[in-house]
């Protein structure tokens, strides 16, 4: 009898450790968000340095839960990017991104629509080919649409030529390209001229203490200049107020993204807004 009470007992543990791996398991929960669909993009305004027109828009993923609750990517991006489930929520991304799209460019076909990829997804050729798929079927992403990747993420584990190919592939099907938190990461020049981007994102924390830091002033000073010796088009990120917006156009940097211009919204909100500047 003690030994089936015992086991007993070693199975409620079993199952009760079981239970609160399931309960707690946020891959789980995220496997169900994809199920019911509850990624979305907000939409980032990103503007002209000068006059403040708007160029076009970053993606920026939400996942908005049935209690209405709205959870911000650092709380399941680095999970979702383990596990792989980054993929599957980017490709629905797009997809709903490609009928947003198809509206935006009924009012403003120059609007572009950037999106957040990792350099590992680029590198993978069936991915690729998915990604692909995804554009040829849809008529709205064939045009204005750039992908960026971080250059945080360290290129050591992935095969820069892999990567090289599938970034190829995709600017054939007419996709642009943005090296996004420029300046903070591991990509050296090489890698950079290798890889050729269209656009390079000035990370926040140089665009922060361009004003009043020297050091920092200098440094995105260099930043600017070292982008257009490679010709790409410059976006400065995390512009906040209005003394950084002014910096950033003097430097030259011809785009800016950040709080002092809008906050990322709803598709809703940001198509309100877009037709309301067009038409007044
Ligand atoms: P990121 O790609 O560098 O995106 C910019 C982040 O800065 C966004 O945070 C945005 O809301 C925030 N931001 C914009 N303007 C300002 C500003 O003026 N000041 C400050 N302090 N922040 C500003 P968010 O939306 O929380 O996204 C965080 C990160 O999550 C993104 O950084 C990106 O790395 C990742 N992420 C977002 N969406 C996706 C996605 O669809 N796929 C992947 N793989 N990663 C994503
Ligand atoms: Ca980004
Ligand atoms: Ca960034
Ligand atoms: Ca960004």
């Amino acid at each position: 009898a003690t030994l089936i009470i015992l086991s007993l007992s070693g199975l409620l543990t079993l199952l009760g450790h079981a239970f609160f791996n399931w309960r707690t398991s946020l891959h789980i929960d995220i496997q169900r968000g994809i199920d019911r669909r509850e990624f979305v993009g907000f939409y980032q305004p990103i503007v002209n340095s000068q006059s403040g027109e708007w160029l076009g828009a970053e993606l920026l993923v939400r996942w908005l839960q049935p209690n209405n609750k709205i959870i911000s990517p650092a709380e399941f991006i680095p999970t979702a990017e383990q596990s792989g489930q980054i993929n599957k929520i980017t490709l629905q991304l797009l997809e709903r991104a490609a009928s947003e799209k198809e509206k935006i460019n009924s009012i403003s076909p120059d609007c572009y629509l950037s999106i957040n990829v990792t350099a590992s997804m680029i590198a993978n050729e069936s991915y690729v080919d998915s990604l692909i798929e995804m554009i040829n079927t849809h008529h709205s992403l064939q045009t204005n649409v750039t992908l960026e990747f971080t250059e945080r993420e360290t290129f050591a584990n992935i095969e820069i030529s892999a990567l090289q190919t599938g970034m190829q592939k995709l600017r054939e099907v007419g996709v642009r390209w943005a090296l996004d938190d420029f300046g903070t990461g591991y990509a050296g020049l090489s890698t950079l001229q290798a890889l050729s981007f269209d656009i390079l994102k000035i990370d926040r924390t140089f665009v922060a203490s361009s004003v009043t830091d020297a050091v920092t002033h200098s440094i995105i000073g260099n930043i600017a200049q070292m982008g257009h010796k490679l010709q790409c088009s410059l976006v400065a990120e995390g512009v906040e107020t209005i003394e950084q917006a002014k910096r950033v156009a003097q430097l030259g940097i011809q785009s800016s993204q950040g709080f002092y211009f809008d906050r990322p919204m709803p598709f809703e909100d940001f198509f309100t807004k877009l037709e309301s500047m067009l038409y007044h």
